[in-house]
């Protein structure tokens, strides 16, 4: 068997995986979830020419040759609130006294603020003055926020793909658009498997762990958009593990994900059981920790077959499944931001593709300086505890200096 490289490893997962269906959301429950459209705007923002300040509209030319030392009075016709449909227009040596957001009545193209008047009043109540004093001259435009400024009318504002952040929800409201189509979000049955795995709420017994995996898998998942369907914990036996496998089927699952059993141990009958339920290889990947991979289908259900090691399974995790759920889930795959940081100790590596935990902090000189959690043995999953990014070593590299830069996933 030859090795894969990460990268092959990642798109043979993800040509083999299509988005789930669509739902129609209203737009509170959108939040984080991924859209599954383009939306263009379906008006102008602002919708109408307003004023950014509290002030007097006018006619930037009434302003002209204004100083200080020689101001201009203009006659006040409007009081001009927000929310309100100015019907005055403008003529020469006239203002409205206006609010922020309000609209701009016709013949006004700038706002002088206030506090560049005789009227620096902003108290709720107080009356608009009938002459207002101005000590400045404006520019046209001036404290004004044009119509379509921001967005034009059937301007792409969204894309599908996009997972929904709290601005983006913002916009939408601004526009308007009460619901949206959204991918629903991925289901992912996940099982553990191992004679040696007790719950969380079992009392520990001789040779006997808790099931770490579980957690942190479920954790991930859930952290990544998908929804998770707990299959439990297979024994070592092959009619169990059957019948939890059968509940992935039930719940209608979009993919299977399994942690440990699928390494030549004598008692892992998990490969046999989907082997022969569909399809399984083996991979060999090029990376590490976690170089064991299987990958295939349980009764038409795509499969990730993790490695046990809870560190391993929170790799692999991260660079097969968290891909393989924003492709599930509909989402553009953008390559994940990686931070530059510089080693503060010297790093030996075997030459494959490895992820390492490290700290990551800052230092005086602006830079980031990464050093790495005490032992990085596979199963010491208080390491990665401790640790707030994975370093990314490329393949090829056996050792790094002190000082030298390497790509880094933040935690
Ligand atoms: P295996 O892949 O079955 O050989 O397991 C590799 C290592 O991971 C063994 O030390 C297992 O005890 C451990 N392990 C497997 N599953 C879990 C789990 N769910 N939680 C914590 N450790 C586990
Ligand atoms: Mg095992």
């Amino acid at each position: 068997m030859n090795l894969l490289s990460v990268r092959e490893a990642q798109e043979r997962i993800l040509n083999a995986l299509q988005p789930v269906g669509t739902e129609n959301l209203p737009l509170r429950d959108c939040i984080g979830r991924v859209l599954a459209e383009d939306i263009s705007a379906t008006t102008d923002l602002p919708p109408f020419d307003n004023s950014s300040v509290d002030g007097f509209a006018l006619r930037s030319a009434d302003t002209a040759l204004i100083s200080p030392a020689s101001p201009r009075d203009l006659r006040v016709v409007a009081d001009i609130a927000a929310g309100s449909n100015p019907q005055v227009a403008l003529r020469a040596g006239e203002a409205a006294r206006i609010m922020t957001g309000a609209r701009l009545p016709s013949g006004a193209d700038a706002v002088i603020p206030v506090e560049d008047t005789d009227f620096n009043i902003r108290a709720a109540g107080t009356p608009a003055p009938s002459i207002v004093r101005i000590f400045k001259t404006l520019r046209p435009g001036e404290n004004v926020r044009p119509q379509g400024a921001d967005i034009h009318r059937g301007q792409i504002v969204l894309r599908a793909g996009q997972r929904l952040r709290p601005q983006d929800i913002g916009i939408l409201a601004m526009l308007g658009i009460a619901r949206l189509p959204i991918y629903r979000k991925p289901r992912l049955a996940l099982l553990s498997s191992g004679d040696e795995l007790l719950p969380v709420e079992a009392p520990l017994e001789k040779g006997k762990i808790r099931d770490a995996n579980s957690y942190t898998l479920g954790a991930l998942i859930a952290s990544a958009g998908g929804e998770v369907i707990s299959l439990g914990i297979a024994p070592d036996q092959r009619p169990a593990i059957q019948s939890l496998l059968e509940k992935a089927i039930e719940h209608k699952a979009d993919m299977l994900i399994t942690s440990a059993g699928v390494s030549v141990g004598a008692f892992d009958y998990l490969k046999e059981i989907v082997e022969s339920n569909g399809t399984l290889t083996f991979w060999r990947v090029n990376m590490r920790p976690g170089k064991p991979l299987a990958f295939g289908s349980y009764r038409g259900i795509p499969y990730i077959g993790l490695p046990g090691n809870p560190v391993s399974a929170f790799v692999g995790f991260e660079v097969f499944v968290r891909p393989a759920i924003q492709r599930l889930g509909g989402e553009q795959t953008t390559e994940r931001l990686r931070l530059r940081v510089r080693l503060a100790e010297e790093i030996q590596s075997d030459g494959r593709e490895s992820y390492l935990r490290a700290e990551i902090s800052p230092t005086s000189d602006g830079t980031l300086q990464a050093r790495l959690s005490e032992h990085q043995g596979s199963g010491n999953l208080f390491s990665l505890v401790r640790a707030n990014a994975l370093l990314i070593i490329p393949a090829g590299v056996k050792s790094l200096p002190i000082g030298a830069e390497v790509d880094a996933w933040l935690l």
